[in-house]
């Protein structure tokens, strides 16, 4: 037997969602129908639509605010001669919770993928060559993972700057390979940036 409509459409919206298979998706959509009430649903649509709204890009660094420059990048107390390149916001709340680095940050959106159609052009790339002419930077640590797309962005980030001043540097690997920020430990993570090293 079918599901009726309405709620088949809601199960394929939760499906949508990285980790949601169809198992998962149904047990929300009858939680949703069955258990919630009405106002809760109608809090939760209204909070997905505003964050998806008021949620954009730094005009500085590409992290999630939703004001025009992040925190992180309007706080005159932290590091500006330091900028660490990641792959993702989430990278930032990640290693902002451990707490270790007190730099800047430049979040590419994404890594070089060929195969996948993703060239420098559609990373985050523009706005970090305009920081570094406006900007007195003197280190870029690059944070990108340790998986093939994360090292050929590192790799493409050094070419370009290899006859600047920039020392370039890579976090150090207590990250295991083939892996993503967000799965390396708050210790593991301040290791990483403690040895980073001159790449
Ligand atoms: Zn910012």
């Amino acid at each position: 037997m079918q599901y009726p409509k309405s709620l088949e459409d809601l199960i394929v919206e939760w499906m949508k969602y990285p980790g949601i298979g169809r198992k998962t998706a149904e047990r929300y959509a009858m939680f949703t129908v069955n258990q919630l009430s009405k106002e809760t649903v109608e809090l939760f649509a209204q909070t997905l639509l505003d964050a998806k709204s008021k949620i954009n890009p730094c005009k500085v660094c590409g992290h999630f605010t939703d004001l025009e420059i992040c925190e992180i990048c309007a706080d005159h107390q932290r590091d500006g001669s330091k900028v660490m390149i990641v792959e993702s916001s989430k990278d930032v709340f990640t290693i902002e919770k451990s707490g270790t680095f007190k730099g800047l940050y430049h979040v590419l959106n994404g890594a070089l993928s060929p195969i996948n159609g993703i060239g420098p052009n559609e990373l985050n790339l523009f706005t970090l060559w305009t920081r570094l002419e406006n900007q007195e930077i003197k280190e870029i640590i690059i944070a990108t993972s340790a998986t093939q797309e994360g090292e050929a962005t590192a790799l493409y980030i050094k070419r370009v700057l290899q006859n600047t001043d920039i020392l370039v540097t890579r976090i150090g690997y207590g990250v295991p390979v083939g892996s993503n920020l967000e799965y390396a430990d708050d210790l593991t993570l301040v290791k990483a940036i403690e040895n980073r090293r001159v790449f």
